[in-house]
């Protein structure tokens, strides 16, 4: 395994900022992730663990260790007539477990298509999209407590999982490597088609005979037609997350604005759609020098050129403070900022 010194993590993160690692690390196998840990150079040095790097934000250059987890392998460890158990490993791209699951006819991720990164990263924030999230799917992870070295397996109850959120994103942060991902999918024919977004797609007559190679083709088809390629222009997509408020908060919102975009969630709060915030705001399209808005997604902040770090987060607290004056709403960030 090659230790880089002060490499470059443009081609690393998706929103194309170029910082540097004083150290960087590339691991293969859970062998390398070990004989890495148990480095006395590195034993009290701060550990980044990096997967796709398209949900992060680095502010500035990394003094310490980034850990670049590129480990593979996809395994069908247990299965009957109704469930199959899928374990698969983190450097593993999210979306070729998807692919591996929908070819082989194993529902539950299917909505889940073609969201970038790697499969160690899905817990981190409960990935989700189109009325799914990854806890629906979700048995267990394994990991390694960065400190200890310690292994550590955690169910579902441990991972604290809410919206876009886990315990590995906050008591856990910068606190354990996650090396393996468990799910439990469904051998039976059971597609989730309830979103708003299928619904101009799918004809009702149609809905019955819809497989799951359809869900994922229509998925990439609307993904593909909405969302910006980070190849194209720097982004981590949605850079804050859909706020929830009281329900007296929604309704005195609602008197001020009729067209307020929210949804009713089970604990009785209301989901306030943060694009339409922003949109309302007015920022949506908004360009300050090399860092904007994208003109089709209010929630993507797009690096046009050669932004820093700084810049976008600078950029991104101008949009919070224009939200909180005029709604008197707190945008949370949705990406992890370093
Ligand atoms: P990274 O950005 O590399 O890391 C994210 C965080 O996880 C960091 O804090 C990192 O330290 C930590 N981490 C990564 N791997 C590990 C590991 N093995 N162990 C411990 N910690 C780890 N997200 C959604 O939920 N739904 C979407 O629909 C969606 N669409 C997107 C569309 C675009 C165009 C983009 C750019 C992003 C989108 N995202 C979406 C966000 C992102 O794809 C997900 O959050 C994804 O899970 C991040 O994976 P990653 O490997 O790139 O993580
Ligand atoms: P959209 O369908 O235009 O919907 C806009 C927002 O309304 C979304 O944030 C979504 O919340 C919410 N919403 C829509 N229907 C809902 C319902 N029936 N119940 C509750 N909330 C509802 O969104 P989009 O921007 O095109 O994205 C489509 C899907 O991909 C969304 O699920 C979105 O989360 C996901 N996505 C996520 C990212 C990311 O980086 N996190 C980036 C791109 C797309 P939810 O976000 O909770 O679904």
């Amino acid at each position: 395994m090659e230790i880089k010194k002060n490499y470059s993590l443009k081609e690393y993160n998706t929103f194309g900022v170029n910082v540097k690692a004083q150290y960087f690390a590339e691991v293969l196998s859970e062998n390398e992730i070990d004989e890495l840990l148990h480095r006395e150079e590195f034993r009290n040095v701060k550990k980044i663990i990096l997967g796709g790097g398209s949900n992060i934000l680095f502010t500035r250059d990394v003094d310490g260790l980034v850990i670049k987890i590129s480990t593979k392998g996809i395994n069908v460890i247990e299965e009957n007539d109704e469930t199959v158990l899928v374990e698969a490993s983190a450097g593993e791209q999210w979306d070729d477990l998807v692919s591996f699951c929908v070819q082989n006819k194993y529902y539950g991720i299917e909505n889940l298509t073609l969201i970038p990164g790697t499969v160690g990263a899905a817990p981190i924030q409960n990935i989700g999209a189109y009325g799914v999230e990854l806890h629906d799917v979700f048995v267990s992870l394994d990991g390694i407590m960065l400190e200890s070295g310690e292994r550590k397996m955690f169910d579902k109850e441990k991972c604290r999982f809410g919206y876009r959120d886990s315990i590995f994103k906050s008591k856990l942060r910068e606190k354990f490597l996650i090396t393996k991902v468990v799910l439990k999918l469904s051998k039976q024919k059971h597609l989730n088609l309830n979103y708003r977004a299928f619904h101009k797609y799918i004809k009702k007559n149609d809905i019955a005979k819809f497989t799951i190679e359809n869900v994922r083709d229509l998925v990439k088809k609307i993904r593909m037609s909405k969302l910006p390629n980070p190849k194209e222009f720097g982004n981590a997509g949605s850079f804050f997350k859909n706020p929830e408020v009281s329900g007296e908060q929604c309704y005195s919102l609602q008197k001020r604005f009729p067209d307020l975009v929210n949804f009713k969630l089970d604990n009785d709060k209301y989901k306030i759609s943060a694009g339409w915030l922003i949109e309302k705001c007015g920022l949506k399209g908004k360009r300050e020098g090399n860092v904007g808005i994208h003109k089709l997604q209010a929630l993507v902040i797009v690096n046009y050129g050669d932004a820093s770090g700084s810049e976008i987060l600078s950029f991104a607290e101008n949009v919070q403070s224009t939200v909180r004056k005029k709604f008197d709403i707190e945008l949370i960030p949705e990406v992890n900022i370093y």
